[in-house]
């Protein structure tokens, strides 16, 4: 599998990387949605909506800014260094579930974070973004229009930001390789875009210790962690 794997990547022109949870959890970042996710007895699902922001701003930032620290005190692992290789060989683009900044933080470019990023902050009434280290505590305000700042995240029940899925779509068009890493299966856009780039012809990888909706229609499976296995496929440093 691996080798039939190296052989289509090594034949590639274009590659589509789609990446989830899995990749961070190897970083030690917690799902934060599974098991042991609470946070003061309050589920993800009590605090990552627009109901709960609206009801206590400042229990949803209190919480943000735990994650948060939890996220930049974690380093990006061999396999987040392996994906942000790929930019260098190939015509590559990254859409990535996780939140955390390990992408950018190994060196990703051309990526897009379909759920947002851990470090940034949307103004609710201008759609300003800003970094939140440069912001006040509790609930910041815009440095733009005053209005009040939330964490640039896609919550439970909101629909993706114009434009992200797109961008992956049309590149999953055109892609000769499709590589989807950590993905639990849960989540079913990067399902999709996975799913269009195999119709579309890519050769589909799926790297995962455990099966995911992607193992089903791929044309490999790497079964085992992405620190190891993507080293071994795109190659170390
Ligand atoms: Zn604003």
């Amino acid at each position: 599998m691996l080798e039939a794997a190296r052989q289509a990547l090594g034949g590639a022109t274009r590659v589509l990387v789609v990446t989830g949870a899995g990749i961070s959890a190897e970083s030690g970042i917690p799902t934060f949605r599974g098991e042991g996710g609470l946070w003061e007895g309050f589920r993800a699902q009590d605090l990552a909506t627009p109901q709960a922001f609206a009801r206590d701003p400042e229990l949803v930032w209190r919480w943000y800014r735990w994650r948060r620290d939890i996220c930049n005190r974690a380093q990006p692992n061999p396999g987040h260094l392996a994906v942000a290789r790929l930019e260098q060989t190939h015509d590559s683009l990254l859409l990535t579930q996780n939140v955390d900044g390990l992408h950018p933080r190994a060196g990703s470019e051309r990526l897009v974070e379909i759920h947002g990023n851990i470090d940034t902050a949307r103004c609710t009434a201008c759609w300003t973004l800003t970094p939140i280290a440069e912001l006040d505590d509790g609930v910041p305000r815009c440095p733009r229009c005053a209005g009040t700042m939330r964490p640039h995240i896609l919550w439970f029940g909101e629909t993706y930001w114009e434009g992200t899925l797109d961008v992956g779509l049309a590149f999953a068009g055109r892609a000769d390789v499709c590589l989807v890493v950590g993905t639990s299966g849960m989540v079913t856009a990067p399902t999709s875009v996975a799913m269009h780039a195999k119709r579309s012809g890519a050769f589909v990888i799926d790297v995962n210790p455990n099966t995911s909706e992607v193992t089903r229609f791929a044309d490999a499976w790497l079964k085992g962690p992405s620190g190891e296995l993507l080293p071994e496929l795109i190659g170390a440093d």
